[in-house]
């Protein structure tokens, strides 16, 4: 072995979805949005690249300033960065600098304890329930922060406003964050809680309510101290995160209100009507308030079902994990994919 071998940082690091480069398949493995971001966007585009040619704006200010209209907070409680897996791993070095463990439950989204053992960051699991719901007692133990998901992935899962409430009201002495990816689609943002607690930190993205993964923007809302605490470290390892595309276009994204709630209300409509015929169909699956549905079946093995439905080109989700291994995270797409994801399956079945 080479001396500095033992020098090189191991890691095991987290496994994205697929993303075939071949268009015609159904893509309905990374929880993307089926429909384009808001038109808007061109304009933005267009007119801007000039602007390509100077470094962006550190503070990312048209931005911040949308958002803080749009969820009626203060400039200074908002920090974006590049999509909420960089906002969150961000977090994580901000926030989790104790010896004790951070607590996140064991069945949730697996970029968590990869950037717990990239940091160093001790950590806990406590288990789901059999209903895959949080036992927030597992969370009144002494550590070093909190991540939850709400709602939670894979299993689409929306805990009550009451439950995160309880577990942020328990644990003062440390950071609470919450990962809101989805909350769009019907979950209870804790954003209200903002005014109550100090510990919180709320965090969304714009790659799924806001049909821009390819953008890559998310942002955490927290209080003026955190934030300040999350933008130093920011400063200290990278003060040009966000490029100037990203900062127009999610500009124009916040702006454009009408769109986002369309969108929306179609996805949810084609979640609601594809749950139903696949309980048809004897599935069985948790009341999703996500873009994403977490199927099982009895008869039908989930593996099967992902190498059958791969074969026909569509693409869903499987986790080889404890728990979780006869289930499949389909995301909804539009109402034609679906129903051609239902054909398919039906045949299966
Ligand atoms: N949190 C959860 C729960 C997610 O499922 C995802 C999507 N993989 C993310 C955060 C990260 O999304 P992004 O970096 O695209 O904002």
């Amino acid at each position: 072995m080479r001396a500095w071998e033992k020098n090189i940082r191991q890691v095991t690091p987290y496994v994205a979805g697929e993303q075939p480069k071949d268009l015609n398949k159904i893509k309905l493995n990374t929880n993307e949005n089926p429909y384009p971001p808001t038109k808007n966007i061109k304009d933005a585009l267009k007119h801007q690249s000039e602007m390509l040619r100077l470094y962006p704006d550190t503070e990312a200010t048209v931005l911040v300033e949308e958002l803080a209209k749009f969820y009626e907070l203060d400039k200074d409680q908002i920090f974006v960065g590049v999509g909420s897996d960089d906002v969150l791993a961000m977090s994580f070095l901000t926030f989790f600098n104790s010896d004790k463990p951070i607590l996140f439950p064991d069945i949730t989204y697996s970029f968590y304890d990869v950037w717990a053992n990239l940091y160093r960051i001790p950590y806990e699991r406590p288990a789901l329930d059999e209903n895959f719901h949080i036992r927030k007692e597992d969370y009144y133990k002494v550590n070093g922060g909190i991540v939850i998901a709400n709602p939670n992935a894979p299993t689409s899962i929306s805990e009550d406003l009451s439950v995160i409430e309880d577990i942020v009201a328990n644990n003062q002495d440390s950071i609470v964050i919450v990962d809101e990816a989805y909350v769009d689609f019907g979950g209870q943002s804790a954003l209200p809680l903002l005014k109550k607690y100090d510990n919180l930190v709320v965090v969304q993205t714009f790659s799924k309510s806001r049909s821009m993964a390819g953008m890559r923007i998310g942002f955490a809302m927290a209080n003026k101290e955190l934030i300040t605490a999350l933008k130093n470290v920011k400063e200290s390892y990278n003060s040009y995160t966000m490029n100037y595309p990203s900062i127009v276009c999610g500009a124009e994204a916040v702006k454009d209100k009408e769109y986002f709630y369309e969108t929306l209300d179609k996805i949810i409509a084609t979640r609601e009507r594809v749950k139903s015929e696949l309980i048809e169909f004897g599935f069985q699956m948790p009341d999703s308030k996500t873009n994403f549905l977490f199927i099982t079946h009895e008869k039908v093995a989930a593996k099967d079902l992902f190498d059958a439905l791969r074969k026909e080109h569509i693409y869903v989700r499987y986790f080889n994990k404890p728990r979780i291994s006869n289930y499949l995270r389909v995301s909804i797409g539009t109402d034609e994919e679906m129903n051609e994801f239902l054909r398919v399956v039906r045949n299966i079945v």
